[in-house]
């Protein structure tokens, strides 16, 4: 008697967890809000998903992708990008990206981050240069223009993945 009550109450316990872990996961937050690499927000504009040693996930930018790539010494792909200016998703292979200049993009919260993921002042981040996608090359040129920086293709970003 006393034991099916127990049981009763572990069962009742176990699915009400189930079903707030269920709600949490699938209904509050239906799409990851934070890079899977360095725990930064994800901005729409920005983020992209990446595969890297065959492993999908969203990350903040695609520079915090590749410095994650070449720190596990794995391949990386790039699944899907941002453009910045309208916050479309777009394939990579075809986006034009602008590289270093005085805009930064994961400078969610002014908090250097380095390489062992911890905070100090030291001039390495993870996320730097910062790296922009732009579906349209005249975007990416216009881009440049008022930032610096310079414009790559898909190809000339990747040759920066040491580990393909
Ligand atoms: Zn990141």
């Amino acid at each position: 008697m006393n034991i099916r009550r127990i049981a009763f109450a572990i069962i009742l316990i176990v699915l009400s967890s189930a079903v707030t872990f269920g709600w949490y996961r699938y209904v509050a937050h239906p799409v990851p809000v934070a890079c899977r690499y360095c725990a930064r927000p994800l901005h729409s504009n920005l983020m992209v998903t990446a595969e890297i040693g065959g492993k999908r996930a969203e990350a903040c930018c695609a520079r915090c992708a590749i410095s994650e790539a070449n720190q596990e010494h794995k391949p990386l792909r790039l699944i899907t990008v941002h453009d910045y200016r309208s916050g479309h998703a777009i394939s990579p292979a075809g986006a034009w990206f602008v590289e270093g200049g005085s805009a930064v993009s994961c400078d969610h919260d002014a908090m250097p981050m380095n390489e062992m993921k911890g905070t100090d002042a030291m001039a390495f981040d993870r996320c730097t240069p910062s790296t922009f996608a732009f579906a349209e090359r005249k975007d990416a040129d216009a881009f440049a223009d008022r930032n610096g920086g310079s414009v790559l293709s898909f190809a000339q970003l990747m040759s920066e993945a040491r580990y393909q």
